[in-house]
């Protein structure tokens, strides 16, 4: 069933047509967007990792240890390739590239979109929000409201203090710089109480932050909190979330 509505999706959007458009417009050649490692095929369900056969359900790392989030897709690898259009996204000012990653979302969360209440992006500190004026999460989760007809939450998170940059941290690291960062401000509570958030970023590494933003909204009452991102890693080391 699921192969089905892929190759359904496949004729409502070829993959090569959206990416053959864009890769004029992302100033990227056609053998680069040809390079990125599109996870098409069986995942984790809990995580979103590929597996390399069907064997359906969860990996080891998720069976061993639940994470506060409950479900993740990622649409594709995490790589030398894929991170060249997340970081003009996310700091070059690059904004034309949100459509294309939310077309791509659209893709690999479907499931998860068809029972979503609500979409709402990883927040920015206030601060940091200032120096690069937008959210790049934000600029993907917005088309994606608009293309699944799930509505957009904005403002469903805050992040309540400027955590240090994740880069270069271990899991464990990553876990305690972003613990408690995150909160639903009061007058959200009633738009997250008894929803399914499903959650928008560019990129998961450790899943730290997708973690610290789902305890928040599980906090105020959301009933289950999904993610989705562009990229993730292929594995995620030293995972303890
Ligand atoms: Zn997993």
């Amino acid at each position: 069933m699921r192969a089905l509505w892929r190759g359904a999706l496949d004729m409502v959007f070829p993959p090569q047509s959206i990416d053959g458009e864009a890769a004029l417009a992302g100033g990227l050649s056609p053998l680069a967007w040809s390079r990125i490692q599109f996870l098409d095929g069986p995942v984790c369900d809990g995580c979103g990792a590929p597996f390399e056969f069907d064997i359906g359900a969860r990996c080891a790392a998720c069976l061993a240890k639940p994470r506060a989030f409950d479900a993740a897709r990622a649409a594709c690898l995490y790589d030398e390739t894929s991170r060249d259009p997340i970081l003009k996204l996310k700091h070059a000012d690059r904004l034309d590239l949100a459509p294309l990653f939310a077309r791509w979302l659209s893709r690999c969360a479907h499931e998860l979109l068809a029972e979503a209440d609500a979409i709402a992006p990883v927040p920015l500190h206030p601060s940091r929000l200032l120096s690069r004026r937008y959210n790049q999460a934000a600029e993907i989760a917005r088309p994606l409201s608009r293309l699944s007809g799930v509505p957009y939450l904005p403002d469903a998170l805050i992040r309540r203090r400027a955590t240090d940059t994740q880069g270069g941290k271990s899991g464990v690291g990553r876990r305690r710089n972003v613990a408690g960062a995150f909160e639903v401000p009061a007058g959200r509570a009633r738009q997250v109480a008894g929803k399914r958030i499903l959650l928008v970023d560019d990129v998961m590494t450790t899943g730290a932050t997708a973690a610290g933003c789902a305890r928040a909204l599980k906090a105020a009452g959301a009933v289950r909190v999904d993610v989705a991102v562009v990229a993730r890693v292929k594995e995620m080391a030293g995972l303890t979330i």
